[in-house]
């Protein structure tokens, strides 16, 4: 599947909100969006302010627009809140559960361990980073995963990782279990999922 491979931190920029998850993100160094300085602030209108509210979800989680719409096309025809349905599905995804257990410390990273087939769902490899993982599902590293380098290193660093609340870590088996869906605390605070609906249900 397709994704934004540009620099990262260009978008951080952009929005003004770190989007990229990594500790030494340009947004905590640089504030100025990148380009050129604009010669007059302009007022962002409610139509463009929605559109940016998407991109930063879209960017944060690292999905093409294509993807993206029908991930909200899914949270539509779901009988909940539309938004907060539509954030579920996303932190649902197989590279997002990896990047929350803090297998990955940085979605981008955890997209990485789940493509090269370093982690494992109920105990089978699953290496497409889209996958629904379900309540109840156990998420640990592949046979392969558990032999690499990386995983030697994560096993000692594993103990300090914070993991919210839908998710159960085992920090001594190196394996987590999602134990309900995620809720409206659970994403990114400077999230505005109502915003994102208002932009597609125009
Ligand atoms: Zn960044």
């Amino acid at each position: 599947m397709a994704r934004y491979t540009g620099p990262k931190c260009r978008k951080c920029r952009r929005y003004g909100v770190s989007l990229c998850g990594k500790a030494r993100c340009a947004i905590l160094r640089r504030q100025a969006p990148p380009g050129p300085r604009p010669l007059r602030r302009r007022k962002i209108s409610d139509r463009g302010q929605q559109l940016i509210e998407k991109q930063k979800v879209r960017y944060a989680y690292g999905i093409m627009e294509k993807q993206f719409r029908r991930y909200y096309e899914r949270a539509s025809n779901r009988s909940g809140v539309t938004g907060e349905e539509l954030m579920k599905l996303l932190e649902q995804r197989l590279d997002n559960v990896v990047y929350r257990l803090g297998f990955g410390t940085t979605r981008n990273q955890a997209r990485q361990l789940v493509t090269h087939g370093l982690i494992a769902v109920n105990g089978k490899k699953l290496s497409i980073p889209s996958a629904n993982v379900k309540v109840g599902s156990e998420i640990a590293f592949s046979d392969r995963g558990k032999r690499s380098a990386y995983h030697k290193i994560l096993v000692e660093e594993i103990g300090s990782r914070e993991v919210p609340g839908w998710l159960e870590l085992n920090r001594d088996t190196v394996a987590g279990r999602i134990v309900s869906e995620p809720g409206a605390g659970d994403y990114e605070p400077h999230f505005n999922p109502n915003a994102v609906v208002e932009h597609y249900s125009r």
